[in-house]
């Protein structure tokens, strides 16, 4: 099949290799070096603009931060829209807000071209081995179009609803997520400054009812390491969360520990950087607590 990929980031660039190997692949990344070298090294054509990308492919897939880089990405001579044929499918990887997916879809349905929202979950490491869970939002049908396509880096791969539902479940995965962090390092953190052993802690946590993924396998791999690696930026998952209280917002309800988990990772955010890791704010509860987490 003919797809163009675009968005080569942490976790666009995985997922295109799988691609790759399977299809007949034409990359585009705003960063032009990016894509050069992936075509270098992987069976793929290069692109000059998203117009060229789109130009003849049957299905387009796009991994950006964000459904607003996604919607300008469309616009003028060298976006997308101009290049994408009557018929194609657009498949968005990214992590995005529902309101922008619909309107980015029925913008496109007026030029006849399908789209479905497609969030992933996994991490990097998920996507290197081909075993993402991709939560889609659109048609049934396009649903089913999409599907041989999203089985080369996803392994569930599951229609949550209409058009944004993908979205919507992906903002509040990654809000979880976030709950999840920051109990984790207050709970660590407070357990260390007591005297506890932390990987004592952790294991005897992994063998209890408090445990969770990021117990059970972010805490031990990054934290207890100490080895911090970057695959994920915080800004990502504050951005993941704003979208989560935004959908809150919009059905009226109020949800105190998630708006308040938002606030302290905008605040990480805020402290740490754009290029922060999403498991940083950890170091801040370390340094507050005058404790690490290691072992
Ligand atoms: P990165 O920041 O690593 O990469 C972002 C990609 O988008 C790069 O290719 C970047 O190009 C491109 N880009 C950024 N802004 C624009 C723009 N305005 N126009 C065109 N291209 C742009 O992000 P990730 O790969 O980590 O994340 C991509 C999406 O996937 C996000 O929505 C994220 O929330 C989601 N996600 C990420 C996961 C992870 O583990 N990293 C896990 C699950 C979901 P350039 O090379 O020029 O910077």
């Amino acid at each position: 099949m003919r797809i163009a990929f675009l968005g080569l980031g942490a976790i666009g660039r995985p997922m295109a290799v799988h691609l790759a190997r399977l299809h007949e692949l034409t990359v585009w990344n705003r960063t032009a070096e990016r894509a050069r070298a992936f075509a270098a090294e992987h069976r793929a054509k290069l692109a000059a603009t998203p117009h060229a990308a789109a130009s003849g492919a049957e299905v387009v897939i796009t991994c950006l931060p964000t459904s607003h880089d996604v919607e300008r990405l469309l616009d003028g001579e060298d976006g997308l829209e101009a290049g994408l044929g009557k018929g194609a499918l657009f498949i968005d990887c990214t992590s995005g807000d529902a309101a922008t997916s619909r309107r980015i879809a029925a913008r496109l349905a007026r030029k006849g071209i399908s789209f479905v929202d497609a969030p992933v979950s996994g991490g990097t490491n998920g996507a290197e081995a081909g075993i993402l869970t991709v939560m889609v939002g659109g048609d049934r049908a396009e649903y089913e179009r999409a599907l041989p396509v999203l089985q080369a880096f996803g392994k569930r791969i599951v229609h949550m609803g209409p058009l944004g539902a993908g979205d919507a479940m992906k903002a509040v995965n990654n809000t979880l997520l976030g709950v999840n962090i920051l109990a984790l390092g207050e709970g660590l953190t407070a357990l260390v400054k007591a005297g506890v052993n932390p990987r004592l802690a952790v294991e005897t946590l992994n063998a209890s009812s408090g445990r969770s993924f990021v117990s059970e396998a972010l805490i031990p791999e990054r934290v207890l390491t100490g080895a911090w690696p970057v695959t994920f930026r915080l800004a990502l998952l504050d951005k993941d969360v704003g979208i989560c209280l935004g959908l809150l917002e919009e059905l009226g309800l109020t949800a105190p520990l998630l708006e308040r988990a938002g606030a302290l990772l905008h605040d990480a955010r805020t402290a740490l950087g754009e290029q922060a890791d999403y498991l940083a704010p950890i170091r801040l509860q370390e340094q507050r607590a005058g404790v690490e987490i290691r072992g």
